[in-house]
């Protein structure tokens, strides 16, 4: 017997377990599959735990009262129990729609042959590696497409030929990516071939989809890990093309990298992260590079010109991914608050102080500085402020407002365009 053929018991959720027990109580087939089982078979803990039936969604809604059914085109069933949602898919047939329950349209018919048999689920997989079955009565695994061979050499292998597989759902590059990162697993030749050649079909791919999936790749835990694999796949440019042509005469990746480093390291503490943070590192330079541009145009305010550059670097964005108003708004917070960062006289050191955003954006000028940026020592400046005695504040506040008043001599600015009207946050 081999270390891989069997399953931990107890680090399988109770709450699955139980799902199991009735719907196999009730006569259907029902299977633990998916990310827990390659996960518990590699000793880590799962994330959730998918099922997979032969009950139709109805059934499974009918026996489980907790429960929902989710998805227009293809129909899961989410059972909770508190905190927990234990994920339920009817078996899919060889025409079931690409795994995107959350984004499909609505108002499509469902085909009567949708749902399939065991055996055409297990090969309308991803990755071998997620396509093992375990039924938890018979304590058997069952692994038609010989995912555990590849979980022991550590080889992301597509089930079937790697190019159709992609061009079917392009998705399928980001996760394989993700799990490369996830699992320090290789891709198989032949995937890393085709994704290295079939990046462009992320275009066609819904902007709200990918956000969901930029967030898995670098929100995680292994978001330094997943950046590196997007950049040698070629990969990174389709999500984010102005982040990456800027990496070409800016900081861009190294700041990225920290972001992410920094990302991953609070995960790993248990801290709260936010995808604002790394979303604006991502487009920081873009955005500056855009600034600076629009400053150039004749009558336009530093305030307006910082407004409508954090417009059109988000906007662009957003036809890749779609980017949450709660996270643009933090974004062009952290943005702005750079811009105040260095005015250090009279109330403003304190008002910034006191911006909700303001530890954010103090970080974020840390890592410009680790990034190789110039700023004269400021967020050494405001680490020893955010400390400082009320005595020490005003002298800190005295030493440096000199120096800028003798400096903020400029030109007088032209009168502004109604642009002006937009406020910063
Ligand atoms: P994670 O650890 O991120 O949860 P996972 O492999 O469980 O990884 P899920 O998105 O939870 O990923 O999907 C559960 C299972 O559904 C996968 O293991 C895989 O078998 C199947 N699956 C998910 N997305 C796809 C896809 N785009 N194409 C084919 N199969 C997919
Ligand atoms: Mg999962």
């Amino acid at each position: 017997m081999n270390a891989l053929s069997s399953i931990e018991e107890s680090a399988i959720s109770i709450n699955a377990s139980k799902v199991v027990s009735r719907l196999q109580d009730n006569g259907f087939q029902a299977y633990l599959v998916g990310g827990c089982i390659r996960d518990l078979l590699l000793s880590k803990s799962p994330k959730d735990f998918d099922i997979a039936t032969d009950a139709h969604p109805e059934d499974v809604r009918e026996l489980f009262r907790n429960s929902r059914i989710i998805g227009k085109r293809f129909r899961i069933v989410h059972v909770r129990f508190g905190r927990e949602i234990i994920e339920v898919t009817t078996f899919r047939g060889p025409h079931a729609d690409e795994y995107d329950e959350n984004h499909s349209d609505s108002g499509r018919t469902l085909s009567d042959n949708v749902y399939g048999s065991f055996e055409e689920d297990v090969f309308r997989r991803d990755f071998t590696m997620n396509a093992i079955y375990y039924n938890q009565r018979e304590k058997e695994l069952v692994d038609l497409a010989d995912g555990i061979k590849d979980i022991e050499n550590k080889i992301i292998r597509t089930i079937g030929d790697p190019e159709d597989r992609l061009r079917e759902d392009p998705v399928r590059m980001l996760r394989a990516i993700r799990f490369q990162g996830k699992l320090g697993f290789s891709l198989e030749t032949e995937l890393e071939r085709s994704i290295k050649s079939l990046g462009h079909l992320i275009q066609d791919v819904p902007a709200a989809r990918l956000f969901e999936e930029a967030l898995k790749l670098f929100l995680s835990g292994y978001g330094t890990a997943a950046f590196e694999s997007m950049m040698n796949n070629n990969m990174y440019g389709w999500l984010f093309p102005e982040s990456r042509r800027s990496m070409e005469n800016n900081a861009t990746e190294e700041l990225v990298r920290l972001a992410l480093t920094s990302t991953d390291q609070r995960i790993a503490k248990e801290m709260p992260v936010t995808p604002a943070f790394v979303l604006a590192a991502m487009l920081w330079y873009p955005f500056v590079e855009e600034k600076e541009r629009l400053e150039q145009e004749d009558g336009i305010t530093h305030l307006t010109a910082a407004n409508e550059a954090a417009n059109n670097v988000i906007s662009k964005q957003q036809l890749f991914t779609s980017i949450p108003k709660r996270f643009s708004g933090m974004m062009r917070d952290i943005w702005f608050l750079q811009s105040r960062l260095p005015a250090r006289f009279g109330k403003k050191p304190d008002r910034t102080l006191e911006h909700k955003r303001f530890r954010a954006a103090y970080d974020f000028l840390l890592l410009r500085e680790q990034a190789g940026e110039k700023t004269e020592q400021l967020g050494e400046w405001w680490t020893e402020y955010q400390e400082a005695t009320e005595e020490r504040k005003q002298a800190m506040k005295q030493s440096t407002g000199k120096g800028q008043k003798r400096k903020r001599k400029r030109k007088p600015r032209p009168k502004t365009d109604s642009n002006d009207k937009v406020s910063l946050h």
